[in-house]
């Protein structure tokens, strides 16, 4: 089309999920295929497309089970405190554990940590499954902290002791983590790191980073209820404040793109292949307003 510029889209090195994504979906399947009555504590990863899809197929979401549930109970790629899994056995629930590999290294990471005498400090979202996941791991509270603030909040209330063991949630970006431990070491007599930041979420924030830092553009595609996503789009926008985050090729506004040349495009861990394609084809072939633009 005249007038039209040439446009350029760089994928980040890895789009789509990540292994312990694909590897929960796997497993989630094989139990369907294979049992009768499969459920869920909440959404298996943070994707909705993911989720409807599975759900289509007879998987069961529900916010918890009772004494009378029956059948098989998949434990989502985060984990689940371990005393939610001993009830489900002890009352005759199959259990599939779909929990990530790395998930299950930080749980035990804390329990190090724990039995070596260490307050264990979290630095990570308490909201967030995971975290519940590694707080039901150990025996005794741990500190959960996201900000510089909170750090103090626990200073203040005389929570944070001298001698602490630091975890980070999993899917944390390091320069925050880098934030709250400078600040931790003005605090504690001894602190002991164990880096439970996941290799494959820290290789995708590098390689964003780098991208948006080039591009003229730079579109994140993943669920607004992805943690992962989220944080890979605040990311990007500190480095480049053209950044756009986008569910799918629908909310990806004409505007944004049209006068454009270059634009980087990456994704969450939980985002599937095919919503990152179609955004990456808009970019390329669409040339006139969209009837439904909404970002
Ligand atoms: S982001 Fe990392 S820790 Fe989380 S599911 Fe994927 S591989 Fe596992």
């Amino acid at each position: 089309m005249e007038g039209r510029p040439e446009r350029k889209v760089i994928m980040a090195r890895e789009v789509g999920f990540c292994f312990g994504v694909k590897r929960a979906i796997n497993l989630t399947k094989q139990a369907l295929n294979e049992r009768e009555d499969v459920f869920i504590l909440g959404d298996l990863v943070h994707n909705k497309r993911v989720t409807d899809e599975l759900e289509d197929k007879g998987l069961r979401k529900t916010d918890d089970y009772n004494a009378d549930s029956k059948g098989t109970m998949i434990i989502r790629a985060h984990g689940l405190p371990k005393i939610k899994i001993q009830e489900a056995k002890r009352i005759g629930l199959e259990v599939v554990d779909a929990t990530c590999p790395i998930v299950l290294r930080a749980q035990e990471a804390a329990q190090m940590l724990e039995r070596d005498g260490y307050q264990v400090v979290i630095v990570g979202d308490k909201n967030h499954a995971e975290i519940k996941g590694i707080l039901g791991a150990l025996q005794q509270p741990a500190i959960v902290i996201d900000t510089i603030e909170e750090l103090h909040e626990a200073k203040d209330s005389y929570r944070l002791l001298r001698k602490v063991g630091v975890i980070f949630q999993t899917t944390h970006a390091l320069e925050l983590c880098h934030q709250i431990v400078n600040e931790m070491l003005m605090m504690c007599k001894e602190i002991r790191i164990i880096n439970t930041i996941c290799r494959p979420v820290q290789n995708r924030q590098d390689d964003a980073v780098e991208l948006a830092s080039r591009v003229e553009l730079m579109i994140v595609v993943g669920s607004l209820t992805s943690a992962n996503t989220m944080e890979l789009a605040a990311l990007c926008r500190h480095y480049n404040p053209n950044t756009v985050h986008v569910q799918n090729a629908e909310e990806l506004a004409y505007e944004k793109f049209k006068d454009v040349t270059e634009v980087g495009l990456a994704s969450g861990l939980s985002t599937p292949e095919d919503l990152v394609e179609a955004v990456r084809l808009k970019v390329l072939t669409y040339d006139s307003e969209p009837q439904m633009a909404t970002v």
